[in-house]
């Protein structure tokens, strides 16, 4: 169900030249220490990979245009001192800024090695091994209803996309595990004891946002959150002494951001179709970080996807609409069949 044109205008595009790179071990980064982080200059990111610097006004473009076909580019967008990163149009919030250190700008040793290079070499991620079971968790339920609007509860809409995915991923000929399948409580830890039973397996929450006061008739769009590495923070929030220490889930930090870019990139995608889908380009407010209890337990790769937000008025009526959910939930599946083949090349051929 996958056309070849399909998966080469993916964000994986590298999975196809993936074969002539020096070991980054071996090679000479010239890194450099700055406030106790090890940071890479860029240029040395870009002879890494053979890539080109451009600067484009108050933008750094590492791209590899002019070296490859036009359908295999690739386009790496930073700021300056910002932590914005949009890589072939989807948007990453980086760990840390992007920082001029002796009049080059650098990049944060994590965000290379848990963020840049996994996206750009998934088949190189060691713990990303082939799965055949995949772990819906819709967020809430029973007393717990989550998000409320006038037109439903977010436990309500998370457990309908996540039965529509289920029945999508059993046509592909995945085994599907349901965290709850009706509308009943179920803690965190249950939720976390449930997915870490199995083998052979991912793990995807799913949420849909909200928030109170001024920003109600403003915030709006999808996010997609992976856990923090080791040493970084909770969404919003500042370091802790606990944030230091490596949680279950960061033996998997390179497969789960390859995960979330597979999956956010999809329900994006699928979303502004018109014609499969409802045709609303919704903001894209990145792929984050977060010490959410389900991200930090489970042993899997794992993600948690917000799917918009049921506090905006008009994307409080999208999200009702069963095109909005059918499509998300066919996104997600679409993006998991493909993370499994750009992770695992030998299963292309199915
Ligand atoms: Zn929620």
């Amino acid at each position: 169900m996958f056309s070849k044109a399909r998966l080469i205008t993916s964000l994986f595009l590298l999975l196809f030249l993936s074969a002539p790179f020096a070991e980054a071990k071996a090679f000479d980064w010239q890194a450099k220490r700055h406030a106790s982080r090890t940071y890479v200059p860029l240029d040395r990111v870009k002879e890494f990979y053979g890539y080109s610097l451009v600067t484009s006004g108050r933008k750094i473009l590492l791209t590899n245009k002019g070296k490859v076909a036009q359908k295999k580019t690739i386009t790496i967008q930073f700021s300056p001192g910002g932590q914005e990163v949009i890589m072939n149009g989807v948007k990453f919030i980086f760990s840390f800024p992007i920082i001029a250190i002796g009049g080059k700008y650098h990049l944060c040793e994590t965000d290379f090695n848990k963020i840049l290079d996994p996206v750009l070499r998934p088949s190189y991620i060691a713990n990303a091994k082939p799965f055949d079971t995949v772990i819906i968790d819709p967020g809430h339920g029973g007393r717990d209803p989550g998000c409320v609007n006038s037109l439903g509860t977010e436990a309500g809409y998370n457990l309908k996309v996540a039965k529509l995915l289920e029945t999508q991923l059993r046509k592909l000929g995945f085994k599907v595990v349901m965290t709850r399948d009706s509308d009943r409580f179920i803690s965190l830890s249950e939720r976390v004891t449930i997915a870490n039973k199995y083998r052979n397996a991912i793990f995807v929450s799913i949420h849909f946002n909200s928030i109170g006061g001024a920003a109600r008739s403003q915030a709006r769009g999808i996010e997609t959150f992976t856990l923090s590495p080791e040493g970084v923070a909770h969404y919003g929030s500042s370091v802790k002494a606990s944030d230091l220490r490596k949680k279950t889930g960061n033996q998997q930090d390179s497969a789960n951001i390859a995960l979330a870019t597979s999956v956010h990139w999809n329900i994006k995608k699928s979303l502004a179709d018109g014609k499969k889908g409802p045709g609303i380009v919704i903001p894209d407010r990145g792929i984050r970080r977060a010490r959410f209890n389900v991200l930090t337990g489970v042993k899997h790769p794992a993600i948690l996807i917000e799917g918009g937000f049921m506090s905006h008025p008009e994307e409080s009526r999208h999200i009702h609409k069963s095109t909005y959910q059918s499509t998300m939930a066919k996104a997600v599946c679409n993006a998991i069949y493909f993370y499994r083949v750009t992770t695992n090349p030998k299963t292309k051929k199915r």
